[in-house]
C-alpha cells in the first residue's frame, strides 16, 4: 500500500521535475540527478547534496562529468531547520484534505440517510480549517528557512532542484490561502452546518472549487517533499 502511493507520487513527480530539469545526468559520487542547464560557464556544478566540483564535459552530446575536488568548506549545520520545520505542513495537511472530502461526502449523505453523526459536522468543520491554517501557516517557516538554506548553504547558486521548490511552494501558498479564505467563510462549507448547501449552485460552485485547490496543493507538497528528500538523501 504504501509502496504504492510512493510510486504514484514518484510519478507525478517525476512528470513536473523533468519540466523543470530539462536534459540531466547523474553526480558521479552520489548519483543525484543533476541539471546540465545549472553547469556554469566554466563548465562546472558543485553537487548540492556531496559537495563534489563536478568539471562537465560534453562527449558526443552526452554530459561526462568529471569530479575535480571537494567543497570542503561548505557548511554542514547539525540543526538543519528546513528539511525539520516541512513536517508539519507535510504532515497535518492531508488531514485538512481528508476532512473537506468527508464534509462534502456527508453533505451528498445528509439528505438520504440520517445520522446522528452528521450533526457533528461542523466540528469536523472547524477542526479541518485549524488543521489547514496550522499546515499551511507553518509552510512559510519552511519556505523561508528553505531560502535561508539555499542563500547560505548553497550559496544561491542556480539548481533546477531548488527553483522548483521555490515555484512550488508559492504554488502551494497560494492554492492553500484560496482553500483557507473559502473554508474560513463559510461560504462553501456552511458555518452552521459544516456540510455544503447543495440547493445552492454558488456553494456547491465553491466546495469544488476548494476541494480541487486542496487535492492539487495535495500533488504539490508531495513533489516539494520528493524533491526536497533527494536533495538530503541523494538519490
Ligand atoms: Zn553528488
Amino acid at each position: 500500500m504504501i509502496g504504492d502511493i510512493r510510486k504514484v507520487t514518484a510519478k507525478i513527480a517525476e512528470r513536473f521535475k523533468h519540466r523543470f530539469y530539462g536534459r540531466t545526468f547523474q553526480c558521479p559520487v552520489c548519483h543525484l540527478e543533476l541539471a546540465l542547464v545549472d553547469v556554469n560557464g566554466n563548465r562546472l556544478l558543485v553537487c548540492p547534496v556531496c559537495g563534489v566540483v563536478l568539471d562537465v564535459e560534453e562527449v558526443y552530446g552526452h554530459a561526462v562529468p568529471v569530479v575535480l575536488d571537494v567543497e570542503v568548506h561548505r557548511p554542514q549545520p547539525k540543526m538543519r531547520v528546513h528539511p525539520l520545520a516541512t513536517h508539519l505542513p507535510i504532515g497535518l495537511y492531508p488531514f485538512a484534505v481528508l476532512g473537506a472530502g468527508l464534509l462534502f461526502v456527508a453533505s451528498i449523505l445528509e439528505p438520504l440517510i440520517k445520522i446522528p453523526l452528521f450533526s457533528r459536522a461542523p466540528v469536523l468543520a472547524d477542526a479541518t480549517l485549524v488543521l489547514l491554517v496550522l499546515s499551511v501557516g507553518f509552510s512559510v517557516v519552511t519556505f523561508v528557512s528553505g531560502l535561508r538554506d539555499w542563500s547560505r548553504r548553497y550559496r544561491k547558486r542556480p539548481y533546477a532542484q531548488i527553483r522548483l521548490k521555490i515555484a512550488f511552494s508559492v504554488v502551494f501558498l497560494l492554492l492553500g490561502g484560496l482553500a483557507i479564505v473559502l473554508h474560513a467563510s463559510g461560504a462553501a462549507f456552511s458555518a452552521g452546518t459544516g456540510l455544503v448547501d447543495l440547493g445552492s449552485p454558488l456553494a456547491l460552485m465553491l466546495a469544488v472549487v476548494e476541494l480541487v485547490a486542496l487535492g492539487a496543493g495535495m500533488v504539490v507538497i508531495a513533489t516539494l517533499g520528493h524533491v526536497g528528500g533527494t536533495l538530503v538523501f541523494g538519490r
